[in-house]
C-alpha cells in the first residue's frame, strides 16, 4: 500500500445538503416489499434457492414480478401457508421440513437455501430461524440453509436484499492470519457491471477484489480486519453493520452511478490502497471521456427539466445527485424510504443546496405535494405510475432502476437514457394527439397513423 494517494476529482464547495433539513413522515406508504429482492438475487446467486414461507399473494407477487417460464425451473418458490396451518391444525415445521426435504433431493444443484420469511409466517410466529437451524443441521455439509425476512411489514423491496445478505456475513470464513488487506465490492451488480469493475481494478493495480453477493454461494468471500469494503448499492445498512461486526472497514464514498460518482467510489478504493493520482487518472481516463460524451448528448433533452422522487428503493439520493450535477435536472422533490445518515453523508454534500428532502412516506399529502409541484417528470413504484399517467405527469418506475445496470462509466448515459425516454415519449404524444385529432376530424382512419 505505497505511493501518493489519488486525488478526488469533484469539487463540493459548499456542504451541499450535508445538514439540510428532512420532512420525516410516517403515513401510508406505497412501496413493495422485500421478497422483491429474490427477483434479482436468485439470478446472481447461481446455486441458491429461495423458498418463500407465505401465502398465495407472495407467490403471485414473485411470479409475477418475475416473468417465470414453467419450463425454466426457476430457484425460488413458494410454500404455501394455508387455512389449516393459519388455525393452527398442522405443524407448519413438520410440513416445512417436508417440503425442503422434496426440493433438496430433486435439486441437487442447490448449494444454499434460503427460507424468506413473509406477513403471514411473521402473523402466526413461524421460527424460520429455527427451522434454518435445523435444517442446516439436516443437510450439512451439502446445503446450507439460512432465513431471512421479506415481509412487507419489516421491508421494503430493496430491503429485502440487505437482510439477505445480512444474514449471510456469519457464513462468511475468516480471513488467513496476516492476509493483507483485500477490497470487497457489497451489493448486487449484474454480471457485466462486475466484470468491468474487476477489470479498472485490476488495472488500478489493486490486488485480489472481492465481490458479495458472490456468483456461487460454494465462493464466499473471506471477511476480517484486513476488508476494506465499498458498498455498491445504498439500501445495505444492516450487512454493512455485519460486515464492520466482523472487524471490516467501510471506505466512504458516494454510490458508483453515473461520472461522478462511479470515479469518485473508485477513488476510495484507489485511496485506500495507496494508488497514485497518476495511476488513477490513467487508468479511468478512456472510459471518463467515453462516457462524459455519452452523457453530453442525454443532457440536451433533461437539462432543466424538474423531476419529483417518489421513496421507493433507497438509490433516489444517488440518482437525484447524478441527475442534477451531471445531467442539469431540477429537483422539486426527494424522497427516500429511510435516511441512512453517514452511509449517505458524501451524496448529500453533493446536492444542491436547498434541495427538498423527505423521509418515509404519507402518501396522499405526497401525493399532494407532487400535483401541486407539477414536475416534468415522476419517479415512483408501479401503484402510483398509472393514476399520476392519467392525471397527465410522466413517470418512471423506481423498480426499473433496481433490475437495470446503471452503476460504473458504461452505463451512464443508459441511465440518462432511462429518465429521458419517458420525456421524448411524452412529448411525442403532445405532437401527435392534436395531428391525430385533426386528422379523424377530417374523416381519415386513426389507423393510418405511424403510431396509432
Ligand atoms: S410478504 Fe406480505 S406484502 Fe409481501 S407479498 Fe407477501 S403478504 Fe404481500
Amino acid at each position: 500500500m505505497n505511493g501518493a494517494a489519488a486525488v478526488i476529482p469533484i469539487q463540493p464547495a459548499s456542504r451541499g445538503c450535508a445538514d439540510a433539513p428532512v420532512l420525516k413522515e410516517r403515513g401510508q406508504r406505497e412501496v413493495f416489499c422485500g421478497l422483491t429482492g429474490i427477483i434479482w438475487l436468485h439470478r446472481k446467486i447461481q446455486d441458491a434457492f429461495f423458498l418463500v414461507v407465505g401465502s398465495r399473494t407472495c407467490a403471485h407477487l414473485i411470479q409475477s414480478a418475475a416473468g417465470v417460464m414453467i419450463f425454466a425451473e426457476p430457484r425460488f418458490a413458494t410454500a404455501i401457508i394455508d387455512e389449516r396451518d393459519l388455525a393452527g391444525l398442522a405443524d407448519c415445521n413438520e410440513e416445512l421440513d417436508r417440503v425442503v426435504t422434496r426440493l433438496l433431493d430433486r435439486r441437487p444443484e442447490i448449494k444454499l437455501l434460503f427460507l424468506v420469511g413473509s406477513c403471514p409466517s411473521e402473523v402466526i410466529k413461524l421460527d424460520l430461524s429455527r427451522a434454518a437451524q435445523r435444517l442446516s443441521a439436516q443437510f450439512n455439509p451439502a446445503v446450507r440453509v439460512l432465513n431471512y425476512s421479506g415481509s412487507g411489514i419489516e421491508t421494503t423491496f430493496t430491503q429485502g436484499e440487505d437482510a439477505c445478505l445480512a444474514s449471510l456475513v456469519p457464513s462468511l470464513p475468516a480471513p488467513a492470519a496476516h492476509a493483507p488487506a483485500e477490497l470487497m465490492v457489497v451489493g448486487t451488480l449484474a454480471d457485466v457491471v462486475e466484470d468491468q469493475f474487476a477489470r479498472l481494478f485490476q488495472q488500478l493495480g489493486i490486488g485480489l477484489v472481492r465481490f458479495f453477493p458472490p456468483r456461487q454461494a460454494t465462493q464466499l468471500p473471506p471477511v476480517g480486519p484486513n476488508t476494506r469494503f465499498l458498498l455498491a448499492q445504498p439500501f445495505l445498512a444492516d450487512t454493512a453493520l455485519a460486515l464492520e461486526a466482523r472487524g471490516a472497514q467501510r471506505l466512504a464514498a458516494p454510490y458508483p452511478l453515473g461520472v461522478e460518482g462511479t470515479t469518485t467510489w473508485l477513488q476510495a478504493a484507489a485511496t485506500a490502497f495507496g494508488i497514485s493520482a497518476q495511476t488513477f487518472a490513467e487508468v479511468t481516463a478512456p472510459a471518463r471521456e467515453r462516457a462524459s460524451a455519452a452523457l453530453a448528448r442525454q443532457r440536451t433533452q433533461l437539462a432543466g427539466k424538474r423531476i419529483f422522487f417518489f421513496p421507493d428503493s433507497q438509490l433516489e439520493i444517488p440518482l437525484a445527485r447524478f441527475l442534477s450535477r451531471e445531467l442539469g435536472m431540477a429537483l422539486a422533490e426527494v424522497g427516500t424510504p429511510y435516511l441512512h445518515r453517514s452511509h449517505m453523508a458524501e451524496e448529500l454534500a453533493l446536492l444542491p443546496e436547498g434541495t427538498f428532502l423527505s423521509e418515509g412516506q404519507d402518501v396522499e399529502k405526497q401525493l399532494d405535494r407532487c400535483r401541486s409541484a407539477q414536475p416534468d417528470i415522476v419517479v415512483c413504484g408501479l401503484g402510483l405510475a398509472n393514476p399520476l399517467e392519467a392525471e397527465g405527469l410522466t413517470t418512471k418506475w423506481a423498480i426499473e432502476l433496481v433490475f437495470t445496470p446503471i452503476q460504473g462509466y458504461e452505463q451512464a448515459a443508459d441511465l440518462a437514457e432511462l429518465f429521458a425516454r419517458p420525456l421524448v415519449r411524452r412529448a411525442r404524444l403532445a405532437v401527435e394527439m392534436p395531428v391525430r385529432t385533426a386528422v379523424v376530424a377530417a374523416g381519415t382512419q386513426p389507423e393510418a397513423l405511424p403510431c396509432s
